[in-house]
């Protein structure tokens, strides 16, 4: 059974809110193995409803309209979708009685217009709405589902959990489906798809999609079959070869962000890590917190912008900062030491840059980053050019840290 999603509401044809509510459903309707096919946006509008509604009806079996079904005059969805179907719209007495006891319970009058929500085209199932006073509606016709639910997502997922989830699962051929989602980093998005689209071009099963995030490439891998431990070896065989194919660019098959491989890397080798971040201010630190349980590996760091907290925090000499600049190898490779130091942590990273978009030049541009990271073995320092606004030199300065932490303590 394939899907089709039409959300319903100007709102969304706008910059200011988008369409959550469809990537909700295609997660759980991909869990059942029904696929999305098609998406609509369209304003609250029954004419434009009334075309995209008569479109999916000719080409989808599953189709979910989403809002459109509160009190106000601009919400069309029932009397459009009665319409086309030609089920003429009836009251439902109980959907009346629970809307008042709703109103009641929260001391409020109802207004009028809620009426609207009594409203049912023939034939249809209403579903109950536990979040909210729009019921949703459940149609059957010539072997299509249609499905109605509320916009506010609250409502929607609440909906759709509670009333569809295992009416849909009754209609679809029981399967399982399992995931896998690697990641990528040191390679562009074309390099990935290079390097594995030979490979994941012969499978239709699992599926293959490649994602590029700020600082890392996902490969999502979906298998469907009719045991959980089918679905795995199919994920497996084709896993192994984008690993063998991607190297030791991959840090992850299982999903993690590179800051909880990092985690689970010096927890397992019993190293601390210390900072002394100056372009990125914090990032580094902010990312390498967000994992729970980094208390066990992360000692901390010192924000040092100005060149006289350099010194004064991660030890850096001012003449070697009036030599070179702060923005220089020999600064990147005494921040690390000098935080390392200062702060007894196994492992210390510095990092400093010119994040834009003013403060470059033709020796020193936008961009260029220095990642220093020292441990007992040594100190090293690399150089970056990272393209980019602002917040992407930053961020991907953090990525590059991470990047050398992993690629240490592994080597
Ligand atoms: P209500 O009874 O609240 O009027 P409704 O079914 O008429 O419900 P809408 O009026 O279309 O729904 O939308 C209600 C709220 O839900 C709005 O804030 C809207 O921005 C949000 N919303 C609607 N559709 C979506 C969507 N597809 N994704 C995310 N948010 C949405």
């Amino acid at each position: 059974m394939d899907a089709e999603i039409i959300a319903v509401g100007s709102e969304l044809l706008t910059p200011f809110r988008q369409d959550t509510n469809s990537l909700f459903l295609t997660d759980k309707l991909n869990s059942l193995g029904i696929e999305v096919r098609f998406k609509t946006i369209v304003g609250d509008d029954s004419e434009r409803l009334t075309q995209a509604f008569r479109v999916a009806l000719g080409r989808s079996r599953l189709i979910i309209l989403t809002g459109g079904l509160g009190p106000t005059e601009d919400d069309v969805n029932r009397q459009v979708v009665a319409e086309v179907l030609a089920r003429p719209l009836r009251e439902v007495p109980e959907i009346r009685q629970r809307i008042e006891e709703r109103f009641t319970r929260l001391g409020r009058t109802m207004a009028e217009n809620n009426l609207r929500q009594t409203l049912v085209p023939e034939g249809a199932e209403w579903l109950k709405n536990r979040q909210g006073t729009a019921p949703g509606l459940w149609i059957e016709q010539d072997g299509i589902v249609i499905i109605m639910l509320p916009g506010p997502p609250r409502e929607l997922e609440g909906m759709f959990e509670a009333e569809c989830l295992s009416r849909l699962a009754r209609l679809v051929p029981a399967q399982c489906l399992r995931s896998r989602v690697y990641k990528a980093v040191g390679l562009a998005e074309s390099e990935v798809d290079q390097r594995i689209a030979p490979i994941y071009k012969t499978y239709s099963n699992p599926s293959t999609t490649i994602l590029a995030t700020p600082g890392a490439i996902e490969v999502h891998l979906r298998a469907r079959a009719a045991s959980e431990a089918e679905a795995d070896s199919l994920l497996t065989e084709l896993g192994e070869k984008i690993e063998a194919a991607l190297g030791d660019h991959l840090f992850t098959s299982r999903g993690e962000s590179l800051e909880e491989v990092v985690g689970m890397c010096l927890v397992l080798r019993r190293k601390t890590l210390a900072v002394a971040e100056s372009c990125t201010g914090g990032l580094l630190a902010e990312r390498l917190t967000r994992v729970p349980g980094s208390s066990n590996y992360f000692l901390g760091g010192a924000v040092c912008y100005s060149n006289e907290l350099k010194t004064r925090l991660a030890g850096v000499p001012q003449n070697l900062l009036e030599e070179n600049g702060a923005v220089s190898k020999p600064v990147a490779l005494a921040l690390a030491e000098g935080i390392r130091r200062h702060t007894g942590a196994s492992m210390g990273i510095g990092i400093t840059g010119i994040a834009g978009p003013g403060g470059g030049s033709d020796e020193k541009p936008v961009g260029l980053v220095f990642i220093a990271l020292a441990d007992e073995r040594g100190t090293q320092v690399r150089e970056f050019r990272f393209p980019g606004d602002r917040e992407r030199v930053r961020l991907w300065a953090t990525q590059a840290a991470l990047e050398m932490i992993r690629r240490r303590i592994r080597d």
